[in-house]
Order: structure tokens, then sequence, then C-alpha cells
């Protein structure tokens, strides 16, 4: 008789048995930690043992070669073992400060620069893009490679106020999450729909389901069941197209690209904050993306200049007020930024699956 298999419940796995020896050993037990230069830590733990973290940014979509590399130089300049940061920063652990010299020079002549802590722009953390992803409008890590390419001195030093963290995230679904300031897909016109498709491929009562407005009905077109779109209800949002392909929506010069800022997932000295949006309708233009470019450069070098030693993006703006942000980066403003769209509670309470 069939036996019912068991269900392996895997869950995290636990990373104490990845960890440095000595990390292991003084987990939650240490004096002190300190920077002796950007893109190393030192901790010293009660007992006294000591171990430095070397932190270098990495293209995160990364071949079996590269991967290679880097574990080589684990093994050969480090003591075997690394981590990710959530910005994919490689960290490797040394228990012996003679070591750092060599395994960042190591790491220099590979191509890989050491920096990204304290107050630096740390590696641009971005979504899944082409390569993982089936719904991106943009390729999020080309974004970042280019605009890192850009901001490689702000990486290996700290010179700003406080750390900034960037985010490219491909579709408005952000999945990218909270950031200083981030570059988000931005579609500006509703889903073309392919009716002969739609009956073959999609589920439409998920689809009408799944948009946030109530936009899309079930609809018979050309004797075919189908959708349409209620244009002057949608807000180009971009979730009908996952789950129905054929409500094409990415368009090489109808999905934008557009900057927010002031975001922060931490609750570090004051409560996380929902980034607002600043500058809109920037082409899509790979591969190197200069427009988006000139505009995070023209935020993240205004804030460096006026902000005060450990403002945040978001205490920053929040001191000088909106107006006098759109002064000092010389943004144009319109009554389309910044708005965190209070009038979603009326219109979510709209759709057929969400209800307040
Ligand atoms: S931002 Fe959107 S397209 Fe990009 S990985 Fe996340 S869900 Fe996918
Ligand atoms: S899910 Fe978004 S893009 Fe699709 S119809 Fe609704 S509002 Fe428009």
């Amino acid at each position: 008789m069939a036996q019912m298999r068991a269900a392996i419940e895997s869950g995290v796995p636990d990373n104490k048995p990845f960890l440095h020896p000595l990390m292991r050993k003084n987990y939650g037990n240490w004096r002190f930690h300190d920077r002796p230069r950007p893109g190393v830590l030192h901790h010293v733990a009660h007992g006294g043992e000591e171990i430095w973290t070397v932190r270098a940014g990495t293209q995160r979509q990364m071949d079996v070669y590269t991967i290679r590399k880097l574990c080589d130089i684990a093994d050969r300049y480090a003591d075997g073992y690394v981590r990710f940061t959530i910005r994919s920063n490689i960290e490797f652990m040394v228990g012996d400060e003679s070591k750092v010299a060599p395994l960042i020079q190591a790491l220099g002549e590979s191509g890989f620069p050491v920096g990204g802590t304290g107050n630096s722009v740390s590696s641009i953390a971005h979504t899944q893009g082409w390569l993982h992803c089936d719904i991106p409008g943009t390729d999020a890590s080309g974004a970042v490679k280019a605009l890192m390419d850009e901001l490689y001195a702000e990486f290996i030093r700290e010179d700003m106020p406080n750390r900034v963290h960037l985010s490219t995230s491909c579709c408005e679904i952000n999945c990218g999450g909270q950031a200083d300031i981030a570059v988000i897909m931005q579609h500006t016109k509703p889903p073309k729909i392919n009716h002969d498709l739609v009956a073959n491929v999609c589920e439409r009562p998920a689809v009408v389901a799944r948009c946030p407005v109530a936009a899309i009905r079930p609809a018979l077109v050309n004797g075919k069941p189908s959708l349409e779109v209620d244009e002057k209800k949608c807000i180009c949002c971009g979730a009908c197209y996952p789950p129905c392909p054929p409500m094409q929506i990415n368009d090489p010069e109808h999905s934008k690209l557009a900057i927010w800022v002031g975001g922060k997932n931490s609750n570090a000295r004051g409560k996380p904050t929902f980034m607002k949006m600043v500058a809109s309708g920037l082409p899509n233009n790979p591969p190197r993306w200069p427009e988006v470019s000139a505009v995070v450069k023209k935020i993240l070098y205004t804030y460096k200049e006026d902000a005060r030693p450990w403002e945040r993006v978001a205490d920053w703006v929040e001191r000088i007020g909106w107006p006098r942000f759109f002064e000092k980066t010389g943004l144009p403003f319109t009554k389309y930024l910044i708005d965190d769209w209070r009038g979603s509670r009326a219109s979510l309470n709209a759709s057929t699956h969400i209800r307040f």
C-alpha cells in the first residue's frame, strides 16, 4: 500500500556550523568592535579573542568561475570561511591581524573592492531581474552595475554623513524593499491584452482578484472568454501581468524608471520609514542608464554636502522639508511626487480581495 511521505520541514538552516570557529565560540559575547579602516571590522571578545572581517563588493549575480575565485581567496588568504551580507557584499573572516593586508591585496588584484562599511555607500541591493523573475520591466542588476561603477569612490571610503543604502527594483512590486535612495520601474500605460491567449493561459478569476483597484472585468471578446481593463481606474501597477502574461505591460517606451528617497528598514535611532517618489519618467536606457545615475548622484551629493553628521537621508529631508529638498537638488517638482497615496485606502476597499 502506498505510504504517505513525511513532509520535510527544513525551514531556515542553522547558520552556526558555517560560522568561523572564533565567531561560533564567542557568539553574542563581544566586548567591543571597531573599524580599523573602511571595509574591515574588528571584534574583540570578552575573553580577549579577536577576529577581523574584510568586506568586499561583488556583482551579486555570479558565474561559477567567480564563486570559485572567491572561495580560492577564502582558502588561501582567509581561514576558509565566508558569508554574504544582505547587500551582496562578501565577508571573509580571519583570526590573525597579519592576514588582513594580504587578503585585501588579493581581493583588489582580483577586482573586488574592499569597503561598504560604516558611513559609505554600500553595494546596491537589487531584485532578481531578468535572470530569476518572470515579470521584470528592466534589468535591476544592470542598472546597479552602471551606478556602482560611478559610486566606486564612495564604496571604498566612509565619507557620507551616515550609511547610505541604495536599491533597485525591476517592477513596481518593488521586492527590493526600502532604501535611502531607490530606483524603481514605473509603468505609465495600462496593460495591452492579447485576447487570443487569455482563455488558454490565464485563470480569469485569479487575475480579476489580483487588481488592487478592481479595474479588471471578465469579458467576451470576439466570442471568446477574455478580460477588459477600465483604463480610468488602472494605476499601471503591473500586478495583473504575473498571473496573466497576455496582459503585457512592459513597453520599451512607456515603462520608465522613478527615483524614491527616504526609506529605512531598521529601527536604529528612528523608526522605519517609507520612501517617497522624487523623480519619475526617466528613460529605461540600457546598458548604462545615464539619466538614472545623474539623478541618483545629484541627490546623493546634495545629501553629502548638506546633511548634518549621522543624519540618514530621511532625517535630512525631515529637517529641511520637501520644498527645500527640491530646491537644493534642483529636481523639478510636480503634484505627482512625494505623495504616499492615502487614497489607496478607499480604492483598495473596492477590490475583491482586500477589505479594511
Ligand atoms: S522587483 Fe518585481 S520583477 Fe523584479 S524581482 Fe521583484 S517581483 Fe520580480
Ligand atoms: S492589476 Fe494593476 S496594471 Fe493590472 S489592471 Fe489592475 S491596476 Fe492596472
